[in-house]
């Protein structure tokens, strides 16, 4: 039988996840063309990288060995064109055509430039987003001999880029247009309680202040916010969000909207039944989420005739704010249903639960984010039935110990059960992770993992997608 030629467009979190569960197959030929000149690398530890720029050197998913043993045909440093829908051909930069019978776009989302007279279109070293392994390199480069570094925009990109720059360079000013930080994720008291722990750690905060225009001069640049304060600095980090690539497909005559390439509930373009989109780039209303993208991968895979992965959770959307004396962790679907507040702002710390049904559904924790575990097990398991009073205020010793079917990373849905087996056969954490792929996603379930080995299953929870990541990636 002649195998299926699958074309995946982008080298990103989701080609990678579809090779884990397409690659190896006989009847499936698979082939991956990424334009960044990296293998695919877990995008979400790119800021934890500009801390620690050894985790540079570990962030990618998997080897190019990896690939070859698997029969995937990854190549790098390649950008797809143009597709040629009647031919069933994508057209590469350099000419070349790669021929598919399915073809499968995963081209992520492109950081947007604000319009700030000054900022679009410059080909300025000193002024850039921060999207990629070359956005790390280049900003690392710039902070050894910055003085002042001006980070706009103040969603958690922002904050995350702010406080891993604080330090690290002379001085970092944080300029947001709303009049408080990380608005459309948290609220009021967050909001403050997060500028000011980045005011203690030296960042100068500028709220309610739109960069109205960059002016650059051969060895300054000067922002004018509204207003007309000008701010000198050396260098500017764009943080003010994305958008779905979907250039190449509008290109070829398939639908995009705002939210990206429109997709049917099994991933395909309603224009070409022969077209699929995932990940970020699609129009599945979960932008931005790894997790999400993995979850597209593995739905399409089984599109693709692979069995189904076997293990049962609801994906949940999670997002992290690591920075020094910021931890927010934001869990499941945190702006649905009623909300339960409980805010303690003497120990600054709050917990907004979302309630759907009498379910816990998802939340926001900051401060003390100790009880993310059994929220993100709450919200990823909604038959489990954690109640919010349980949640708040059993004590964590009391907490039943996690079940083998629980799980210990969440990212790669691996379960505590397999874990515990590994531990068993004498495995350490590193043998854990290499042998079921746990934490290289957000990477914070080793402490969960070196918490199973050191103490026993008794006193762990699962863990989830950040808790103490900050340690873990610092
Ligand atoms: C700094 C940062 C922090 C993040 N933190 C988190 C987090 O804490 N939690 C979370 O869940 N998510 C986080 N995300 C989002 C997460 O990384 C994305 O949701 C995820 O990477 C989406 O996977 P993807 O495969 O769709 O896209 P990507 O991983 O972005 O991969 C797309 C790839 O396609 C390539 N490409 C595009 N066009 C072409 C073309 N024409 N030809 C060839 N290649 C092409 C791109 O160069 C890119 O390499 C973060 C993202 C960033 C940038």
């Amino acid at each position: 039988m002649t195998p299926l030629r699958i074309v995946v467009i982008g080298g990103g979190m989701a080609a990678a996840r579809l090779a884990e569960r397409l690659g190896g197959r006989s009847d499936v030929s698979l082939t991956i063309l990424g334009e960044e000149r990296h293998v695919p690398y877990n995008r979400a530890l790119l800021i934890a990288a500009l801390c620690r720029p050894s985790l540079l050197s570990s962030l990618a998913l998997h080897t190019q060995r990896w690939f070859d043993s698997r029969n995937v045909d990854l190549r790098i440093g390649v950008r797809a064109v143009s597709i040629d829908r009647r031919r069933q051909n994508v057209v590469l930069h350099n000419g070349m055509q790669v021929p598919y019978d399915a073809l499968v776009l995963a081209t992520g989302a492109i950081p947007v430039v604000p319009l700030i007279s000054g900022a679009r279109g410059c080909r300025d070293y000193r002024i850039g987003t921060i999207w990629r392994i070359r956005d790390v390199q280049r900003l690392r480069a710039m902070v050894r001999h910055a003085r002042r570094i001006a980070v706009i925009g103040g969603g958690a990109l922002g904050v995350e880029v702010a406080a891993a720059l604080a330090g690290r360079c002379g001085q970092v000013a944080l300029i947001h247009d709303a009049p408080q930080l990380l608005n459309s994720l948290a609220n009021a008291a967050v909001s403050a309680a997060t500028a000011e722990q980045l005011r203690r750690h030296g960042v100068e905060i500028h709220l309610g202040r739109p960069v109205r225009e960059v002016r650059r001069r051969a060895n300054e640049l000067t922002l004018i916010v509204s207003g007309g304060t000008a701010i000198d600095v050396d260098g500017v980090v764009l943080a003010a969000g994305a958008r779905p690539a979907t250039r190449l497909a509008a290109a070829a005559k398939l639908e995009v909207d705002e939210a990206g390439v429109v997709v049917t509930d099994t991933f395909a373009s309603p224009d070409d039944p022969n077209i699929f989109a995932i990940g970020d780039c699609a129009a599945t209303g979960s932008r931005g989420q790894a997790l999400a993208a993995w979850r597209h991968a593995d739905a399409l895979a089984e599109v693709f005739g692979a069995a189904p992965g076997g293990r049962t959770y609801v994906p949940v959307a999670t997002l992290r704010v690591r920075a020094p004396g910021v931890d927010l962790l934001a869990v499941g679907r945190w702006q649905a249903g009623a909300s339960v507040l409980l805010d303690d702002a003497a120990r600054r710390t709050y917990a907004h639960l979302t309630v759907e049904e009498g379910r816990l559904v998802g939340g926001i924790l900051f401060g003390d984010t100790r009880r993310a575990g059994r929220l993100l097990h709450a919200a990823s398991r909604p038959w489990s039935a954690v109640s919010v009073s349980s949640l708040l205020f059993e004590s964590t010793a009391r907490m039943p110990a996690p079940r083998d079917d629980d799980l210990a990373c969440v990212c790669r849905g691996v379960p505590v059960g397999e874990v515990r087996r590994l531990i068993r056969a004498g495995c350490a954490v590193d043998e854990i992770c290499r042998q079921t792929g746990a934490a290289s996603g957000c990477g914070s379930c080793r402490t969960l993992l070196q918490a199973l080995i050191d103490e026993g299953a008794a006193d762990a929870e699962p863990a989830c997608r950040g808790v103490d990541a900050a340690q873990a990636h610092r």
